[in-house]
């Protein structure tokens, strides 16, 4: 039996055997408690987590104690958007995000209007890109947020951070990203981009599951958060809780690996990305979802005119891994919330198909794909 060409990846990514080689020692022999400090084991498991962090900050020009573990990247927005609103009801109860965000970025927003913060979200372009000019218009005197992902998980494409950085440095509003799906993808830079907040997840990078990490500005200025979760005062307050040594390393040999090979894969996957998007198009009645370039480089989105999605998604099924719309929210059959926003007609939404390629994929994979995407199709419009 063979299984389905997995072709997933802003869903989850497999683990990259060197991460795991880097992860198992801490789960034997180095087992200690990082917060423990009277033992050996406790500061072999400390200096574990010290240079994970080191690397991790690294990669993002951030010093090693802005770097705040969490269990992943729902829960580092979940710290950013709560706990800067909290921590700056002096200043107002105005947050700015966009229609296409990640739902661990819009529902957060919706529990703060339950306690009488003011949410404004900002529609896209038909290509999926911010206008700079709306989000200006929309700052006021009492604004504290604004959450503008780094690259979308549906269409892939990626805002422009250093102008949005650079707009709410000058306003004095805090600046948090759901760089999710861009770390270890593309160039993120903390200072250059005058990030204030920045959410990560390893899983969407060849690292494991349940770990993530939130960017928290410490310097110029220094940004002020509440706590989500209260216990041991790990994390300098701000998150407590046991560090998961194990899933931390895996985590730090992701973000390396990823930057490491960043550059080359990027261009290895635009040719096969464009590779199979060449070979759909003599289909006809093809439409591409997010801007053509300002996406990444794993990312194809389509949708098929005169298809049934949900036939399409069920006839592709032994032969290839997709998903269409939002793989967080698909157990719901509704048209996906950012192919909406982009102005796709319900019909179009549900016919559509998110190619996420990856570190793994190979040309023979995006051949065959091509071949059972194309038959199925046609099967599905006769
Ligand atoms: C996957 C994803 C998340 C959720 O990350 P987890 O680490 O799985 O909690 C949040 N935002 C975006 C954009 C994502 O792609």
């Amino acid at each position: 039996m063979h299984r389905p060409i997995y072709l997933d990846c802003h869903s989850t990514t497999p683990l990259d055997p060197e991460v795991l080689e880097a992860m198992l020692p801490y789960f034997t022999e180095a087992f200690g408690n990082p917060a423990s400090n009277s033992h050996s084991y406790g500061w072999e498991a400390e200096a574990a987590v010290k240079l994970a962090r080191e690397q991790i900050a690294t990669a993002i020009h951030a010093r090693p104690e802005e770097i705040v573990f969490t269990s992943g990247a729902t829960e580092a927005n979940n710290l950013a958007i709560k706990g800067a609103a909290e921590a700056n009801l002096a200043k107002g109860r105005h947050v700015v995000t966009v229609v296409t965000e990640h739902n661990a970025v819009l529902d957060p927003c919706r529990y703060l209007e339950t306690l009488g913060f003011e949410i404004t979200r900002l529609p896209v372009e038909a290509d999926g890109l911010l206008d700079l000019t709306k989000l200006e218009a929309v700052l006021r005197e009492d604004t504290v947020l604004v959450s503008v992902m780094a690259a979308n998980n549906e269409i892939g494409v990626l805002q422009p951070l250093e102008d949005i950085g650079a707009l709410c440095r000058s306003r004095g509003v805090l600046f948090h990203t759901d760089a999710a799906q861009a770390i270890g993808k593309i160039p993120l830079d903390v200072q250059a981009m005058e990030i204030s907040l920045m959410s990560l997840t390893a899983h969407k990078v060849y690292g494991p599951k349940g770990i993530g990490a939130l960017y928290v500005r410490r310097k110029a200025p220094r940004v002020q958060l509440a706590p989500q979760l209260h216990g041991g005062g790990h994390e300098r307050g701000l998150r407590s809780g046991t560090l998961y040594t194990p899933q931390i390393v895996g985590f730090a040999r992701a973000v390396s690996l990823g930057l490491e090979k960043m550059a080359a894969e990027t261009e290895r996957l635009v040719e096969l990305r464009d590779r199979l998007h060449q070979a759909l198009l003599p289909l006809g009645g093809i439409q591409l979802n997010g801007h053509p370039t300002f996406r990444l480089a794993g990312n194809l989105n389509l949708s098929f005119e005169g298809v049934d999605g949900q036939a399409l998604l069920l006839a592709l099924q032994p032969t290839v891994a997709v998903s269409s719309g939002s793989a967080c929210t698909s157990a719901k059959i509704e048209p996906s919330h950012v192919l909406s926003a982009i102005g796709r007609d319900d019909a179009l939404a549900y016919a559509s198909i998110r190619f996420g390629l990856g570190r793994f994929t190979t040309t023979a994979e995006i051949d065959q794909v091509a071949k059972h995407v194309t038959v199925a199709v046609q099967a599905l419009r006769r």
